[in-house]
């Protein structure tokens, strides 16, 4: 049901209709996960979740499919701070002190970059990074930090030939950031492996489209995913069908997606040994949360931690805002992994 609309929608923002042509692409509420030993040996690891489109909105199952679809870790808003599996959802702001509505080019530059990029050009800007903010992305992207402290990166997302074929004019974010940082496309053939997921981690996607790939459950995805992530110092999934539904999706299709998506989180983290990969699931923006709007909302998003990280979101844990993740994910990583920190 999903999966039809989206092959008939055209997104009205242009970085959803065209990713989507570049890219193919246990303890419950328990304690002993948070008393870690940070001055252990162990290879901390760090598997970022960039869910597009979904904030903290009404508890209203009415209007939230969040709420309506959520299981364990959906069913947020506001209000909420605990998470199973001994999670941490903080409020983060998406608005970052520019009027108008918050827009993918520059909410993706600032929560990959950690800088304020809707201030560095007056304004949120839809669509693709613009040249301003390739810059950023280029000088100043997670992957940057990361591989210039001597640890390494990987983007799990899968691309098409297509991409490879005729790279597109304009390419997303996250395309962006790995171009510029040197880190590898995955390809079909990683996806056909089971060493990367497409941005439709079932392959419906693709299936609907004649190519002859297995589907997956969210189950299977999420094992897939994890085992990426534990290679890696870390690794960064990028989904977006979330922002898609709640532009042109209706009410039931939202909640079928969140309660399958529901799925897929819950099975990364039990999949997870938490001890040394730590979770961390945040957005660009509102969108999903209420739709009685097609449109983009104000509402802050939520950042969702798991494992040792979660630490160095205690501060701050009233309220945060998307330049925070760059500078606390890198923090992280080069203090537990002994490598000094990139500039
Ligand atoms: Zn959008």
């Amino acid at each position: 049901m999903i999966q039809s609309l989206v092959l008939k929608s055209r997104s009205p923002h242009q970085e959803c209709k065209s990713f989507i042509i570049d890219s193919t692409c246990n303890i419950r509420n328990g304690s002993s996960r948070d008393r870690i030993n940070l001055n252990s040996t162990v290879r901390q690891r760090v598997l970022l979740l960039f869910i597009d489109g979904i904030g903290l909105g009404p508890a209203d199952p009415a209007v939230n499919p969040l709420i309506a679809g959520g299981r364990e870790i959906l069913k947020i808003s506001a209000e909420q701070q605990q998470l199973p599996s001994g999670g941490l959802c903080v409020a983060t702001d998406a608005c970052l002190g520019v009027a108008g509505l918050p827009q993918s080019a520059t909410g993706q530059t600032t929560l990959f970059t950690g800088i304020n990029a809707a201030q560095a050009i007056g304004r949120h800007l839809q669509g693709f990074p613009n040249r301003q903010l390739r810059q950023i992305i280029g000088e100043s992207s997670l992957f940057k930090k990361v591989i210039g402290a001597e640890l390494n990166a990987t983007f799990a997302n899968a691309y098409t030939h297509r991409f490879f074929e005729k790279r597109p004019r304009w390419t997303s974010v996250t395309t962006t950031m790995c171009e510029t940082a040197n880190v590898r496309f995955r390809t079909m053939k990683d996806l056909e492996s089971g060493s990367s997921l497409f941005m439709d981690y079932s392959n419906r996607f693709l299936i609907d489209r004649g190519i002859e790939i297995p589907s997956r459950s969210p189950e299977e995805a999420a094992e897939i995913l994890v085992r990426l992530a534990s290679r890696y110092d870390l690794c960064v999934y990028e989904y977006f069908l979330t922002d898609l539904i709640g532009h042109r999706g209706t009410f039931a299709q939202a909640k079928a997606l969140v309660a399958e998506l529901d799925r897929f989180i819950s099975a990364v983290l039990d999949n997870a040994n938490l001890e040394q990969l730590s979770v961390i699931l945040t957005s660009d923006h509102g969108n999903l949360e209420d739709m009685r709007t097609k449109l983009h909302t104000t509402n802050p998003v939520p950042t969702m931690i798991w494992g040792p990280l979660r630490e160095h979101f205690s501060e701050g844990a009233n309220g945060l805002s998307l330049t925070d993740l760059t500078p606390r994910i890198t923090r992280f990583l080069t203090q537990h992994n002994g490598q000094p920190a990139a500039n």
